[in-house]
């Protein structure tokens, strides 16, 4: 089915981001496979990006930014990232423009946004967001991390004291500014959560460990912890005690970018319609058994019709209207459908899909996670089962 989602301003947009790609990730400069080897993408590469104009595009031009808040643009990266098989490159350029520089955008006060937009723009100041703990991550509102208030006690105003831990936490290596979510108030649930930003090299702030994950190998997840960090008062975004309003504002927005996995189910479909023509087995291409085209149209048709969904709800975003149930529809439902795609075009494959030198075979690794991610798709059903009353 004919998309209607795009413009030719984003078809623009899309053939200069595959040039990106396949110039700085994949091919010539490109070493994508390094980078899954050592678990990180060089800094320089989210400069690069901002080159060419893939990094916060949404930041207004004043800023340095290109005042394009069009959510269609970020999905062509995520979708893009997808067809190239460079997943985890695309989580961290996905997680800095769909997840965190909503909240810089939102919630920063005028000074905070002259420090830190510019950078944010040009790749120079890399961002992550940390809500899970080691002891919690769906039950947000139980973390121990806390954030006491105090004054500097040299006249030299007030700061948070700041200590507890995080983990899972993507471009945690790379993170020039996390966006912590911490206890102020360590009596209350919801309303004692705060948002606050840690800087690279803020006393206290370490980057314990580089975690080792089955898939998404070239990201940087990893555990933070924070040891008696002063954080000045200056740094809070928003108002105390609004950051888990402030959280559950931005999760459409979040829960959309990982539907994006529909992109990723999308792209094993191309990949395995080309190696089932290829290969043959008893005479005949494998794709001309009647299990394998069965196999591939009910593929081709749980794709098809998650995409307009997902297009429908990228309509909503931009219009203002995505509500936090259709986005966990969304969001449950084509990571869901990644998963069940990616192991059936795996299979067809053959030995072959469980060789990492087929993009099939990282794609299967890399999806396991979506289900887990921006909420756990138990809280993405128990959202919608609330909406209905339940
Ligand atoms: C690769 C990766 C990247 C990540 N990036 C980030 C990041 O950048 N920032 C960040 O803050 N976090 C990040 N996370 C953390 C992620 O958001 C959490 O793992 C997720 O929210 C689930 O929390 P948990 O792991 O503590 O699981 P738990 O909360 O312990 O839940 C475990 C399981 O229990 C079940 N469950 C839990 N609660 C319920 C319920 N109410 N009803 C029914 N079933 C339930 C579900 O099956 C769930 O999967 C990342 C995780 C991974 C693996």
């Amino acid at each position: 089915m004919r998309r209607s989602l795009f413009e030719d301003v984003h078809e623009d947009f899309r053939a200069s981001f595959r040039t990106f790609l396949q110039r700085e990730v994949i091919g010539e400069q490109g070493r994508y496979g390094q980078w899954e080897r050592d678990g990180l993408v060089p800094r320089e590469v989210f400069a690069l990006a901002a080159r060419g104009g893939f990094l916060a595009m949404a930041v207004p031009e004043e800023y340095g930014g290109a005042g394009a808040q069009d959510f269609r643009l970020n999905l062509v990266i995520g979708e893009e990232c997808q067809r190239a098989g460079v997943g985890s490159f695309g989580l961290g350029v996905t997680l800095h423009n769909d997840i965190c520089l909503p909240y810089f955008l939102s919630y920063c006060d005028e000074s905070q946004r002259e420090r830190w937009l510019p950078g944010i723009v040009s790749g120079e100041l890399i961002t992550a967001l940390a809500m899970t703990e080691p002891g919690i991550g769906s039950d947000l509102a139980a973390m121990s991390t806390s954030a006491r208030r105090q004054s500097s006690g040299d006249g030299g105003g007030e700061h948070y004291l700041v200590n507890g831990a995080k983990t899972f936490i993507t471009n945690g290596i790379n993170a020039d500014l996390v966006i912590l979510a911490a206890k102020t108030d360590p009596s209350e649930r919801h309303r004692g959560i705060s948002l606050m930003v840690i800087e690279r090299g803020m006393e206290g702030f370490e980057r314990s460990r580089k975690l080792e994950k089955i898939g998404q190998h070239a990201q940087d997840t990893a555990e933070l912890s924070f040891h008696d960090v002063r954080v000045p008062v200056e740094n809070l975004l928003g108002r105390e005690g609004e950051g888990f309003r402030y959280l559950v504002s931005n999760l459409p927005q979040e829960r959309l970018s990982i539907a994006a996995a529909v992109a990723a189910a999308e792209a094993a479909l191309d990949w395995t319609l080309d190696y089932v023509r290829e290969r043959h087995a008893f005479g005949q291409p494998i794709g001309s058994f009647q299990a394998s085209r069965f196999t591939l149209a009910e593929v081709q048709s749980e794709v098809q019709v998650a995409r307009v969904y997902v297009d429908r709800c990228a309509q909503a975003l931009n219009a203002g209207e995505l509500t936090p149930e259709d986005a966990a529809v969304a969001k449950w439902w084509c990571t869901e459908l990644q998963g069940r795609v990616v192991d059936r075009c795996l299979q067809l494959h053959g030995g072959y899909g469980y060789m990492v030198e087929y993009p099939i075979a990282r794609a299967y690794v890399d999806a396991r996670v979506t289900r887990i991610y921006g909420g756990a798709n138990e809280i993405m059903k128990e959202i919608v089962g609330r909406s209905l009353g339940l």
